[in-house]
């Protein structure tokens, strides 16, 4: 079994707060928020980072997942990605994820 938190987060292997799940991803509350809305995207299979070889329908996915996740978070005034890559990058979880931040101007 994998000791990623993410892997178990979307193989529901652990609690969260998954509310948008398809096939190829999962979207859950970030743990410690950095804005009133701040979800992460993730791929239900292991990437270390988007310079992984991620396969172009999960790299759609992900992308598709963007603004399904600001419509469901009520984000209609925009709001921010971030993707975290490597230790310039400040990427903390080795597991490839996209930041969806709002409800505040930035
Ligand atoms: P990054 O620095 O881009 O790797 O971001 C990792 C993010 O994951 C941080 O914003 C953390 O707050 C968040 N995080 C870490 N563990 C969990 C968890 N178990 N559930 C939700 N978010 C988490
Ligand atoms: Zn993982």
């Amino acid at each position: 079994m994998s000791d990623c938190i993410f892997c178990k987060i979307a193989n529901h292997e652990i609690e969260s707060t998954i509310f948008f799940e398809n096939d190829e991803v999962v979207a859950f509350d970030d743990l410690n928020p950095k804005a009133p809305v701040h979800a992460l995207i993730v791929p239900k299979a292991h990437y270390a980072d988007v310079g992984d070889d991620v396969p172009d329908d999960v790299r759609a996915a992900l992308m598709a997942a963007i603004p399904e996740v600001a419509r469901i978070k009520g984000l209609d005034n925009g709001y921010r990605t971030v993707i975290n890559t490597g230790p310039d990058g400040g990427q903390e979880v080795g597991h490839l994820h996209i930041h969806v931040l709002g409800g505040m101007k930035f």
